[in-house]
Parts: C-alpha cells; sequence; structure tokens
C-alpha cells in the first residue's frame, strides 16, 4: 500500500478522553474512532489487525478440530426465556421491539442460540464430540464503557461451545480449549497466565480466565512467580489425546494463579515470600465447563450407547478478540507509539522514502516495493512529500516491525537502512539483501 492513496488518519494531539495508552495509540494511530460511547468504527489500521488476531484464532481453534460456523446478532427473547436468563441477565442487555411488538435482544453471548440449533439437529452420542463456534459482535450495556476497545459495549468476540456425552468427555474438551487458547496468545506475542476464576452463579470448579499481566488491567491477580516462567512454544500436541491434554492443563494451572475472586490469603502465604505476587490484568478469555445447566432448561439430550436419554454436557470458551488489540498494545509500545508483534502487525514493514521526487529515490523505492509485494509481503511505502522527521514519527506511531529507509545519500553507496522497531538498531545493506531479510523474518509465518 502507498500511504498517499491510504486512509490514515493519524492525530498529532493526544486525544484527552483516552487515560490509557492503548487506547491513546489507537486513537492517534487512526485505528479506531468512537462512534458513541463503547461503540467504534474500526479504521482501515485498526480493521487490518483485527483480522490478523481473528485469522489466528481461527486457524488455533480449527487445529484443535472446532468447527467454525456463524449465528446472528439479533436474537428472539423466547430462547432466553426458556433457559431463565431472560430476567437474569440485567441491565446489560440490549432489548429491542421489534415492528410486530417481539421481543428481541443483541446477543450479549450465545449459549441459547446454540443449544438450540444442537437440539434440533443431534440427537446420539455417535456425534459426539462436538464443538461449535464462532467470531461474532456481542452486545453488552456495559454501566462504564471505558479504555476503548478494552471495555467497550460492542465488542468482537470468539465464543465456542462443546457437546459432550459425559462430564469426563467434556473435561477433555476443556482442556483442549486451554491448550489452544495458550497456542493462540502465545502466536500474538502475549503471555497469558490461566488463573483460577469465580464459577458464578452456575459455580463449579471449572473455570480459568486468561489474563496478560498490565498495570492498566481492571482485575487484580495473585501468583505464584513460578507461572511467568511456563511457555507453550511449538510443542506438538496431539488434541485427541486426552492425558496430554490434562498434562498440560496440570502444568500451567497447578501453581497458584487466581483472580482476587478467587483469591485465599492462607493458600497464597503458603507460596515461598520472594515468589509471591500482586499486580493487575488483563482479561482476554475464559473457558468454562458448566455441565447440563442449558441442556437441561432447553431440553437438548442425546441418546446413550445402551439407549437411554441423557442431557448433553456443555462449556463455554470466549477469547475477547476486540480487546486483545488494547492488551497487545499494553504489553508492546514505548513512548513514540506501538510495537506490532510480527504476527499481527498491519503491515509487515515500511518503506520511509526520505527525497520524494529524486527520480533515483523514487525508483529505488518502488523497486523495493515490487520485490516485497511478489514475495507475498505486505509492505507500506510512505510516498508522501513530507519531511523526513514527520514520515519517521508516523512509522514509530503505527508500530510496523521492520522499517527500510532509502536516501539519496545511502543510494550513492548502493546501500538502503533496515531498522527494528522493537530494538531501534539500524544496518545499511544492499535493497536486494534488505528484501531478503524481511522475507526471511515472515517466512516461518507465511507456511503456518
Ligand atoms: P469482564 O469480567 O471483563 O466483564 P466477562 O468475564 O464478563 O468479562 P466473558 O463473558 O468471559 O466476559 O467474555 C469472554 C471474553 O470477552 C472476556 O474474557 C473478554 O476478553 C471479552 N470481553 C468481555 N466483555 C468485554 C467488553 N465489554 N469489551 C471488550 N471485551 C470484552
Ligand atoms: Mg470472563
Amino acid at each position: 500500500m502507498r500511504l498517499s492513496r491510504y486512509f490514515l488518519p493519524v492525530l498529532k494531539e493526544t486525544p484527552s478522553e483516552a487515560q490509557i495508552v492503548s487506547h491513546r495509540y489507537m486513537l492517534r494511530a487512526g485505528m479506531i474512532k468512537q462512534a458513541s460511547a463503547g461503540i467504534y468504527s474500526w479504521l482501515p489500521l485498526g480493521f487490518k489487525v483485527l483480522k490478523k488476531i481473528e485469522n489466528i484464532v481461527h486457524e488455533e481453534q480449527q487445529r484443535a478440530g472446532h468447527i467454525p460456523m456463524l449465528m446472528p446478532t439479533i436474537q428472539s427473547a423466547d430462547l432466553w426465556r426458556e433457559s431463565g436468563r431472560y430476567d437474569d441477565y440485567g441491565e446489560e442487555m440490549l432489548r429491542i421491539t421489534d415492528r410486530h411488538n417481539r421481543d428481541m435482544l443483541y446477543g450479549p453471548t450465545n449459549e441459547e442460540l446454540i443449544t438450540d440449533i444442537f437440539r434440533a439437529h443431534v440427537g446420539s452420542y455417535k456425534d459426539l464430540p462436538l464443538t461449535l463456534y464462532h467470531i461474532q459482535w456481542k452486545f453488552r450495556d456495559e454501566i462504564r464503557p471505558r479504555f476503548g476497545v478494552m471495555r467497550g459495549r460492542e465488542f468482537y468476540m470468539k465464543d465456542g461451545y462443546n457437546f459432550d456425552v459425559s462430564k469426563d468427555a467434556a473435561l477433555h474438551a476443556y482442556n483442549r480449549h486451554l491448550v489452544s487458547y495458550l497456542r493462540s496468545y502465545e502466536r500474538m506475542g502475549l503471555q497469558a497466565i490461566p488463573m483460577r476464576a469465580d464459577g458464578g452463579p452456575i459455580g463449579g470448579d471449572y473455570t480459568h480466565e486468561f489474563l496478560v499481566l498490565a498495570d492498566t488491567g481492571e482485575s487484580e491477580v495473585f501468583y505464584d512467580s513460578a507461572v511467568t516462567d511456563l511457555t507453550f512454544g511449538d510443542r506438538d500436541i496431539d488434541y485427541d489425546d486426552v492425558a496430554q491434554c490434562q498434562a498440560v492443563l496440570e502444568e500451567f494451572t497447578s501453581r497458584y494463579a487466581r483472580t482476587d475472586e478467587t483469591h485465599d490469603e492462607a493458600l497464597f502465604n503458603a507460596i515461598p515470600e520472594d515468589r509471591r505476587r500482586t499486580a493487575r490484568g488483563i482479561e482476554v478469555g475464559q473457558i468454562f465447563y458448566f455441565g447440563t445447566k442449558y441442556s437441561e432448561a432447553m431440553g437438548a439430550t442425546v441418546q446413550t450407547a445402551d439407549g437411554k436419554s441423557v442431557p448433553v454436557h456443555m462449556g463455554s470458551h470466549g477469547i475477547g478478540v476486540s480487546r486483545l488489540l488494547g492488551a497487545i498494545i499494553e504489553a508492546s509500545h514505548d513512548d513514540k507509539g506501538i510495537i506490532w508483534p510480527e504476527s499481527v502487525t498491519p503491515f509487515h514493514c515500511g518503506i520511509v522514502n526520505l527525497k520524494q521526487g529524486d527520480a533515483e529515490a523514487d525508483a529505488a523505492c518502488d523497486a523495493l516495493y515490487q520485490s516485497l509485494t511478489a514475495l507475498g509481503l505486505d509492505p507500506l511505502y510512505d510516498d508522501r512529500s513530507e519531511r523526513a522527521g514527520g514520515k519517521f514519527a508516523t512509522m514509530d506511531l503505527i508500530g510496523l516491525p521492520w522499517r527500510i529507509t532509502v536516501g539519496p545519500r545511502g543510494l550513492k553507496n548502493g546501500v538502503v537502512e533496515l531498522t527494528s522497531r522493537r530494538t531501534g538498531e539500524s544496518e545499511e545493506m544492499t535493497p536486494e539483501m534488505a528484501v531478503e531479510k524481511v522475507a526471511k523474518i515472515y517466512a516461518p509465518r507465511a507456511s503456518m
């Protein structure tokens, strides 16, 4: 993309309404624009990152054997009356009446809708296990929307639902989700720690929230510092292997790590003092086994192998896709702007032409642009007639991990400069070498 033809409404001033760095940078970098409280338009740059994050979530869910689909945003109140949640959900639910005076709502989550689909089409244990998921906009009329996309009213969420014939089978689905979530967050360059959470009114021990540590997080968390040493890495996990998935769960959840809702002072104090940590965290996901709550209320049963009819065991599993943009920025920025991990960057690298209009510089930039594009890469070429300082500031703000700088002086010696946004280090090399290097950096991802 040539910047002169793109839509990147960068702001010079820091918007006064933004209290945290991710919100400030998302506004300043022209990624989002508030439409009304807690509701945002996704401008082209923000939309690109949103889609990259969404894509990682899709890939990891499908790797785990979970099946994508799409349910609507607007739902009928009748299903929610069946489960009893139409009255229970309270003021966070946006209720709508259509022209025929029917009660509708903008879905805050989808347990009812998916259970309705299940009961209409599945009747036998032979069709299980089954996990269906979608990535769709949700609406919750949050009392205090704030921090930009972190706590919106309209937000984009992956929600998945497992259906299993028994509790044991459903717990395997739970473990499988934990593994797939660890993989997803790590691919986004995040460490998200599974922490024991509160089952809420449904109760039960089987729920974990995934938290990214950040001073601006809304949750207070308590953990054994040993949990931050764990990484999933590129392990080859067989998602059908019950023991393997169970082992990962145990490895990642056996140490103390809890939100304030489940915090236990006595257990916490049993951790060696130098490993006790209290911090803030951003909740980027939650997994949940809730048994037969919805299947019993809504009559979703299956025949077992010995002919009995039993309510199906279910769980639901959510990832805050739009909130993740904020979480990634909170975890990866400096005082000049965002620093995107390569896996979610909106463009693979920037090209800065120091002297637009100089025949040689323009030709070198065009050639770089074409070589990178031919290799399947997506560069952003700043071809505006702006001064160099302004171009650098824009590139730093929008956070592309790599920048190739082209100017008449370097070209006299046959070189351009390749700069890492993260380290600030620059290296001179021929344009061909710069292309090769950038291509190599992204090569492992291209094959994923
Ligand atoms: P919170 O405690 O932050 O209100 P929640 O526990 O109610 O969230 P879940 O129902 O677990 O949320 O939803 C799954 C994920 O969706 C959360 O882990 C979070 O990442 C994201 N999410 C929830 N509410 C919002 C919101 N208002 N804005 C953006 N993302 C959200
Ligand atoms: Mg939650």
